[in-house]
């Protein structure tokens, strides 16, 4: 302003023009300069921006070539282990099947051992043994009030197991005992889980040597609650002596030797076989006929006794043997039998252990006499002639009377009926009592009379078996009517089985020892060869 003093309004107004023209050129440079540092900033930004990407977009690929290689690793690992899974598979496949190879083969061999162990049982005339050890059961922890929590314990812990199916190991430790650890071996070993099929399985087979011929004998032997007339007959009815036959898995040894018998002679010519029915029991050393009936028809146990017939044989003179067409009528008949274990007035005991079942089925055989060779060749003939005496036969046996009856009269019939013979051949199956020897203090009367009849029952068997083994010229087979009425199973011409029945438990362990020392003893006796009745099986009817 100083410089504008003293001049002309023109000039002052040319001169302000002049600075605002200057001002404006200034702020254009001004612009032109920011544009250009701004334009160069964002170049520089966009190439920063550029490079950045680019990075990233290198580094991205970089990352997934390394993923997709990893993910390649890891699906050819993945294909390597499935091939090696196939491998393994391969392999375990040829491994089971050769494991199924070698355990097929291993029970083959195991059977024709066990074929050629029966043999040579057979030719030694020996006693099969075989020994069942039942589950434990909720009565086995039941041991009275008066002993300690640990004892109960004890008392219910298993010593006695199948080690395999020829094996039994007793083993036990108790503080302050010497421990037990012994094997017993026998014919066959069933553990706690193996069924009443099984065991019948093993049964079986001796029913075919029956109906060609030989006469067998099997017997339960154990302590009472030991499994025997489970094993023999099937679960009790409760509070009842008859069996249950509804459920027909559990049924025993006896019901189902009755189908089987019957089965077998199903598909013998018919009327070439029947079958009788007796049913006996052994209770303080007498012998009762539980099929007898009195005048009235009304079923009594009735006192039979037993003889010793002129060839040496046992037999109880009138003891009641029933024609029985099939098994449902045995088992009626037994269960009659079973219900009147209980009902008969003389026999006070409340427990079957306490006396010595033996049901005996008799089968006859017709042969024709002069005509072994070729029987039933002609098979037509065979099965008239089969039938006609079928009818008369099984009368005649029960009346004891002469082959002629009043049904067969035609001299046809007549000279057919005296040409046949009767072949008869028997199947004893016997539960016995109780083995354990109760302590006999404190015990009185009916009750003392009745385990001193056991017990000396029982060691007459043991004895039996004693002098058989020892060969002596006497055996005592008189000394009790048990081993008098099984005389001729036991010491003669029988197939005989017996089957031991173990408690597992602690509380048992004297009385398991007692039964399996029994049970190796009998196995130990040689009778010398079994007989075979003279019974021509014709192969046609084999
Ligand atoms: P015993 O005739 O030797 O005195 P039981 O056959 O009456 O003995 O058996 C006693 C109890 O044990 C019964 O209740 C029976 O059902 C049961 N029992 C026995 N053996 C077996 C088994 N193998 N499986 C299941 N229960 C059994
Ligand atoms: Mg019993």
């Amino acid at each position: 302003y100083q410089g504008l003093a003293g001049r002309s309004t023109d000039e002052v107004l040319q001169l302000c023009a002049a600075h605002g023209q200057q001002l404006k050129l200034q702020r254009n440079s001004v612009v032109t300069q920011l544009h250009g540092a701004i334009k160069k900033r964002l170049k520089q930004d966009l190439k920063s921006l550029h490079s950045f990407a680019l990075e990233l977009s290198k580094d991205f690929q970089r990352q997934s070539k390394t993923c997709l290689y990893q993910v390649l690793a890891a699906v050819q690992g993945i294909q390597l282990q499935n091939e090696a899974m196939q491998m393994f598979q391969i392999k375990a496949f040829d491994l089971e099947q050769s494991l199924q190879e070698v355990t097929d083969r291993y029970e083959k061999e195991k059977q024709k051992r066990r074929a050629l162990h029966n043999s040579l049982v057979e030719l030694r005339g020996n006693i099969r043994v075989h020994c069942r050890i039942r589950p434990l059961l909720p009565f086995d922890d039941a041991a009275g009030h008066s002993i300690s929590q640990d004892r109960q314990r004890n008392f219910s812990e298993k010593v006695a197991y199948a080690a395999d199916d020829e094996t039994v190991v007793v083993k036990c430790s108790r503080p302050g005992h010497a421990s037990l650890n012994k094997t017993f071996q026998f014919e066959r070993v069933y553990n706690d889980l193996e069924s009443q099929d099984a065991v019948f399985a093993d049964v079986a087979p001796l029913l075919t040597s029956l109906l060609d011929g030989y006469n067998v004998c099997i017997m339960a032997y154990g302590q009472t609650g030991s499994g025997k007339t489970y094993t023999m007959l099937g679960p009790q009815l409760e509070g009842d002596l008859a069996f249950s036959t509804e459920e027909e898995s559990e049924l025993g040894i006896i019901p189902r030797a009755t189908q089987e018998v019957f089965r077998l002679i199903s598909e013998k010519p018919p009327g070439s076989y029947w079958v009788e029915v007796s049913v006996v029991e052994v209770y303080n050393n007498e012998i009762f006929d539980l099929l007898a009936k009195d005048s009235y028809g009304k079923v009594l146990g009735i006192r039979r006794d037993v003889v010793t017939t002129r060839e040496g044989k046992s037999d109880v003179p009138l003891l009641t043997h029933e024609t029985v067409e099939n098994a449902s009528e045995f088992l009626h008949l037994v269960n009659r039998g079973l219900q009147l274990r209980v009902r008969h007035p003389t026999l006070v005991h409340a427990h079957s252990s306490r006396s010595h079942l033996v049901v005996t089925l008799t089968i006859t055989t017709v042969v024709f006499g002069d005509n072994f060779g070729t029987l039933w060749e002609d098979e037509q003939t065979s099965q008239r002639l089969n039938k006609e005496v079928s009818c008369t036969f099984p009368q005649k046996m029960r009346d004891n009377k002469s082959t002629s009856s009043s049904r067969a009269s035609s001299p046809v019939q007549l000279e057919a009926i005296e040409k046949m013979k009767q072949v008869k051949t028997r199947l004893q199956l016997v539960d016995l009592a109780g083995s354990e020897c109760v302590g006999m203090s404190g015990v009185t009367g009916a009750a003392l009379r009745e385990t001193s009849f056991i017990n000396r029952s029982l060691s007459a068997l043991a004895d039996v078996l004693g002098a058989i083994a020892e060969q002596r010229a006497h055996v005592p087979y008189r000394n009790s009517k048990l081993t008098h009425l099984l005389q001729d199973s036991v010491g003669g011409d029988a197939k005989l089985l017996v089957m031991l029945c173990i408690s597992p438990g602690q509380k048992y362990l004297t009385e398991s020892m007692q039964s399996l020392g029994f049970g190796t003893r009998a196995r130990q006796v040689q009778r010398g060869q079994v007989k075979k009745k003279n019974f021509p099986v014709p192969s046609k009817a084999k």
